[in-house]
């Protein structure tokens, strides 16, 4: 069956113009649980608009996480699939005031952004905007940033939720609808009890392209670097002090240049990244990301950052180094390999309407990488935002709706292969 269902033009961008404008920031040095109260504002609001949809277990709890279920309408014993999407926005760029401009039948024209004419989003810099021609694009005023990432998710959700109550004929089992806060500072399911969520495997709204579907993550670890140097009296050093300071940056200009480093890779390729360097004479510590598609290659790029490091340390007697590796997220792809249907079905709700499926692959990670390891597969779908974290970001209403069908078309396909 083909869904045959109108998505009214304005609906799902009325919900997401509301939203975007809530301040949802979320703030890295905080140590609270949301690490903003205001994301709760959001939260709150759409709590009350599911209770008066008739969804009456919809919930916020006290770490910011909004649960509500949709209960199934079907006779089959249909697996429970959560649809998932963050409400906070990235700390990168203010999120204060957004004010939202919907600029309708895009024709190909640059976006002047009024707030600051600086800002003018191009084709040539946007090259998704050659697919939008006809569409309504939605950008913020040109001192923000939009909230796209992850407010048209938000907004997708709530709209299907709509849709699929509206049309009871649409069968479907338990919709498990999940928002969380805090996915941009890496903390969007710390807090999150995956034994109430009660849900099989889900998938994240979150992704860019209208038709992408991502299943693979890169695996991630920190790794910090620390040496020891030799401190003398700099007035009485000669022969006999060995900076810790000199000893990281020679370290460092020792890395590769043309390969393992993000400036110099893409696609499937991993990198070894230092994001922080802090040190006296005594002692440096050096702090890096590192990232692989294969957990292998992971270790392997660990390995090399131990061997440049022991080689450099080779020359300066009295002086040590040690090495600390923590686990950050894995690749979902070594849990969702074992569940192809989630994807397969993916795939058949975007061929069934028309959209072209794309098949990616995330370099880096979303909340879903991390729910797929907590036991819930959940590989990560297009809600159409683009340029995201920056002023130019943008969302078309028409990739929006389309999302809206999605959803809906894979809550649909499940009940149907469903017993
Ligand atoms: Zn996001």
């Amino acid at each position: 069956m083909t869904l045959k269902i109108e998505t009214q033009k304005f609906s799902v961008a009325d919900r997401f113009l509301e939203y975007v404008q809530i301040d949802t920031q979320s703030d890295p040095y905080s140590d609270t649980y949301p690490s903003t109260g205001k994301q709760k504002d959001l939260g709150r609001i759409l709590v009350s608009q599911l209770l008066e949809m008739g969804i009456s277990d919809a919930h916020l709890d006290e770490y910011g996480y909004v649960y509500a279920t949709l209960p199934s309408n079907s006779e089959k014993k249909v697996p429970v699939i959560c649809f998932c999407a963050h409400m906070d926005t990235s700390p990168d760029c203010s999120g204060s005031g957004v004010k939202p401009i919907v600029h309708q039948n895009y024709q190909g024209e640059d976006i002047v952004l009024p707030d600051d004419p600086g800002q003018v989003l191009r084709q040539s810099d946007h090259p998704d905007l050659k697919k939008q021609i006809g569409n309504d694009i939605i950008t913020a005023s040109g001192t923000t940033l939009l909230g796209a990432d992850n407010k048209a998710g938000v907004a997708e959700i709530m709209d299907a939720v709509r849709l699929l109550l509206l049309h009871p004929e649409i069968k479907h089992g338990d919709i498990r609808i999940l928002f969380t806060p805090d996915e941009e500072i890496g903390r969007g399911v710390d807090k999150l009890d995956i034994a109430k969520l009660n849900a099989d495997f889900g998938y994240t709204v979150d992704g860019e392209t209208l038709g992408s579907i991502e299943d693979e993550t890169f695996s991630a670890d920190a790794m910090t670097v620390r040496i020891k140097g030799v401190s003398v009296h700099p007035g009485f050093a000669k022969g006999s002090m060995y900076s810790a300071i000199k000893i990281a940056a020679e370290l460092l200009t020792r890395l590769p240049k043309d390969r393992l480093a993000p400036e110099a890779t893409s696609g499937k390729e991993g990198f070894v990244h230092p994001v922080a360097i802090q040190g006296t004479v005594e002692e440096a510590q050096i702090q890096f990301i590192i990232r692989d598609f294969d957990d292998q290659k992971l270790v392997a790029h660990e390995e090399e950052v131990e061997n440049i490091t022991r080689e450099t340390l080779q020359d300066y007697p009295g002086c040590s180094y040690q090495i600390v590796v923590t686990e950050q997220y894995r690749n979902m792809k070594n849990v969702l390999k074992d569940f192809p249907d989630i994807i397969d079905i993916g795939v058949e709700a975007m061929q069934r309407l028309g959209i072209e499926p794309i098949r990616r692959s995330i370099r880096g990670g979303t909340d879903g990488s991390r729910l797929s390891f907590m036991g819930l597969p959940c590989p990560n779908i297009f809600a159409g935002e683009h340029a995201f974290h920056g002023k130019q970001e943008w969302v078309s209403v028409q990739d929006m709706q389309k999302a809206v069908l999605t959803i809906i078309t894979i809550a649909q396909i499940w009940e149907e292969k469903a017993s």
